[in-house]
């Protein structure tokens, strides 16, 4: 017999625990699902949401729900943020997705897209992933059974090998090994070309806007495009002899505020370090006549 299909839709595996509300507000009216396709795991939704007023928000979650690894090997699963892009355009939304790319661990979300999620979420998902974790510990414990068996003792060795050693003193171990042919037998063993691998090739894209080369598949921290205020455009503002601030000449905003106790409406207001703070854009699709976050800026 054929299960029913859920209605609305529901994105697979997706659980609650794959994401995390940016803020307690919660939505009165849920979003509209609009359109779903979904072929396999990869799915491609968007949903309206009525904003404040006459506003409406447009909601999207494409791409799909991948695991990259469980905590302590068997415990709560680990997702890959890369693969699965949840927006919002309410002011919020863009917000969360910023925080999303800092932190490159945690999917935030805006109230609209929360409650969209929660309304997509697998029926079946915490089971299935309880399966996946459970089938990994089995795994795992014949892998290290056999490990015994046939390697007696490395595994302990190496172990207490790579707890005394930095992050630098490995990779310089890898680049050693790279030289030799079983080195790089062994390597490529360990990190295989392709695309499903946990450290896949990347493909570089050029950002339009900084120039950096970054992966667009890569870790969502390294899609951070941004510009610090450049020292020699900041300026320290004494309002007082207790009281100053500094204030970037490119951008305009202020920051670093020390001796005010409390927000004052017509004070300086903490606006950051950066003079902007967005993603980057490939070269191919990037306007830099039309681009909000360098128009304002002096150089
Ligand atoms: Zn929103
Ligand atoms: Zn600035
Ligand atoms: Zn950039």
């Amino acid at each position: 017999m054929k299960r029913p299909l859920p209605s609305p839709p529901s994105i697979p595996l997706l659980t609650s625990g794959a994401y995390t509300a940016g803020s307690y507000h919660t939505t009165s009216l849920p979003p509209t699902l609009i359109s779903s396709s979904v072929d396999g795991d990869s799915v491609s939704f968007e949903w309206t949401a009525p904003g404040s007023g006459s506003a409406v928000y447009k909601v999207t979650a494409i791409g799909s729900v991948v695991f990259s690894g469980w905590d302590d090997e068997v415990g709560a699963p680990h997702y890959d943020r890369s693969k699965l892009a949840v927006r919002c355009t309410c002011p919020s939304g863009k917000e969360q997705r910023m925080n999303t790319l800092r932190s490159g661990r945690v999917l935030y979300v805006c109230k609209h897209a929360r409650s969209a999620l929660d309304g997509a979420c697998d029926p079946d998902g915490t089971k299935a992933i309880e399966g996946m974790r459970r089938e990994r510990v089995e795994l795992l414990k014949r892998e290290k059974d056999r490990q015994e068996e046939e390697h007696p003792g490395e595994r302990a060795r190496i172990t207490a090998l790579l707890a005394g050693k930095t992050y630098e003193e490995i990779a310089d171990a890898l680049q050693a090994a790279l030289k030799t042919f079983a080195g790089l037998s062994s390597l490529t063993a360990l990190f295989p070309a392709s695309p499903s691998s946990a450290l896949p090739s990347p493909t570089l894209k050029t950002c339009g806007r900084c120039s950096t080369d970054y992966d667009p598949n890569g870790n969502p921290a390294s899609l951070v495009c941004r510009k610090y205020h450049p020292d020699d455009s900041v300026n320290m503002v004494w309002e007082s002899s207790k009281k100053c601030y500094s204030e970037c000449g490119d951008c305009g905003r202020t920051f670093g505020l020390d001796g005010y106790n409390s927000w004052t409406k017509n004070g300086p207001r903490e606006e950051g370090d950066t003079c902007y703070e967005t993603e980057h854009v490939p070269l191919e699709e990037y306007d830099g006549s039309n681009d909000p976050f360098v128009k304002n800026l002096k150089r």
